[in-house]
């Protein structure tokens, strides 16, 4: 399990505008907890959750190339 932050990458305005959308809790703005875990072979499960609410925001699977 790694935990990848997404704002290494973010240089421009919209690119924070957007990424502060995305990593947000849309509750109480809070900064989400994003967590990275296998599924299966070549998926990776992405999961956001607020540690304020202790609620999952999103959770979603991403295959790898
Ligand atoms: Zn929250």
């Amino acid at each position: 399990m790694k935990d990848i932050s997404y704002y290494e990458n973010a240089q421009t305005v919209s690119q924070t505008a957007y990424l502060k959308l995305q990593c947000n809790c849309v509750l109480c703005n809070t900064n989400l907890e994003l967590k990275f875990e296998p599924c299966g072979e070549s998926e990776i499960r992405e999961e956001a959750t607020c540690p304020q609410c202790e609620i999952r925001t999103r959770a979603k699977i991403h295959s790898l190339q």
